[in-house]
């Protein structure tokens, strides 16, 4: 083990794990440190999906597929599985349509309009019921949230200038030091913080003016659904549209939102769109919701499952639509900036709040975060 670090990460999510990998490929000799014996935020509870397509033109784009090409290196080295699936929107009312159409027209992604047929030959469970075509886009990929942070935090281990220690909780920050609860010191010229939803422990004051956001999240786990290709596309629905930012400049988008605050206000009050995810075993990954704000449940609604189901019938169909996992996770997320950012004493960086897209971004993130610090 090292006993000279150059950085400290703090928090052994998807944020600290790049931040740990751009400073490790930079030569730093790093030492990540994560309170729990394996990480078990949102970066494991999420749909594994990298989502570049929902990412506005420009630099947050670039951000995307520079992360994208760090996630396909890391299949190369043996790290992670990844699959190339690439994503379908779906259309089923003439407003989603619309956007679909308005959005290929910009040219500001790289998509591609696709007939009824041919979105039912790319995806076997596709409601075929009422749709009117789709969206494909080939940038998205997928990868197994569950077991990513793990492969990344122990490949990372095993490299020459990184350690990974888990079951670490550091209790505070006090430049070049960080304690941690067993009162054992570590020094180093740069601190990173990533601490993802805990924004009490440390630094919690800055934390608090930060104008950071909290925001729970439901999601469901279907039965594996049998004799399913590899491969598969994310699906998105027209509620999606009205979720990612990238689609805010088409005109269009207004009708939609409207049609749907007037037809089923219940989804909007849950901010609920709906995707889903074939993973190789036949699970589907299906979500999700958004509730935003600090006073968030420990509890969980069935109401909100519902209405997700609901809307998923929509869209796909499975043979069995008994849910096997039902969980939720919490992100934060700042308003204005797709990370927060703080630099402090010299040498702290609180690097928080990639919001939903923490997976798609965080490399792309890190690299441009380490672009600036040195
Ligand atoms: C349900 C859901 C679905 C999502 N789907 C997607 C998706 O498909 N694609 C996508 O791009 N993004 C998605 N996201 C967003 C993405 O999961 C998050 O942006 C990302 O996981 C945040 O990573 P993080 O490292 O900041 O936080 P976390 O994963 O929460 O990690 C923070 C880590 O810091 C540790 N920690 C905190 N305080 C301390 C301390 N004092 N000492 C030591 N360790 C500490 C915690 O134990 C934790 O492991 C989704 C999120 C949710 C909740």
């Amino acid at each position: 083990m090292n006993t000279q670090h150059d950085v400290i990460v703090i928090g052994g999510g998807i944020l600290g794990l790049a931040q740990a990998w751009t400073a490790s490929r930079r030569g730093f000799r790093v030492l990540l440190l994560e309170r729990e014996s394996r990480a078990m935020g949102a970066s494991v509870r999420n749909f594994g999906m990298i989502w570049p397509v929902g990412q506005n033109a420009g630099r947050p784009h670039e951000i995307a597929l520079k992360s994208r090409a760090i996630w396909l290196e890391l299949q190369q080295l043996g790290v992670v599985e990844v699959e190339t699936c690439g994503s379908i929107h779906l259309a089923y009312r003439e407003d989603e349509w619309n956007v679909l159409r308005e959005f290929t027209a910009l040219e500001s992604h790289p998509v591609k309009l696709l007939s009824r047929e041919e979105v039912l030959e790319r995806h076997p469970l596709v409601n075929p019921d009422g749709l009117l075509g789709g969206m494909y886009s080939d940038t998205e990929l997928r990868v197994d949230p569950r077991t990513a942070s793990l492969k990344i935090g122990q490949w990372l281990d095993s490299q020459e200038n990184v350690t990974c220690q888990y079951n670490t909780p550091v209790t505070q920050v006090d430049f070049p030091h960080v304690e941690t609860a067993t009162g054992k010191k570590y020094t180093a010229d740069h601190i990173v913080i990533c601490s993802g939803s805990d924004l009490t422990t440390l630094v919690g004051e800055r934390f608090a003016a930060s104008g950071l956001r909290p925001c729970k999240l439901q999601m469901l786990k279907s039965k594996p659904q049998q004799g399913l290709p590899r491969n598969l596309p994310h699906l998105a629905s027209g509620l999606t549209l009205r979720h990612y930012t990238s689609f805010l400049p088409c005109q269009s988008l207004g009708a939609l939102k409207e049609r749907i605050q007037k037809e089923s206000p219940e989804l909007d009050q849950f901010g609920i769109h709906v995707m889903a995810s074939v993973f190789p075993s036949g699970d589907v990954i299906l979500g999700d919701s958004h509730e935003y704000g600090d006073d968030i449940s420990p509890f969980d609604k069935s109401e909100i499952d519902d209405l997700i189901i609901r809307e998923l019938r929509k869209l796909i169909r499975l043979s069995d639509w008994q849910m096997t996992e039902r969980w939720h996770g919490i992100y934060t997320k700042h308003p204005n900036h797709l990370v927060f950012e703080e630099t402090f004493d010299g040498g702290v960086h609180a690097f928080v709040g990639p919001g939903g897209a923490g997976m798609t971004m965080s490399f792309g993130l890190a690299d441009d975060a380490w672009n600036r610090w040195i």
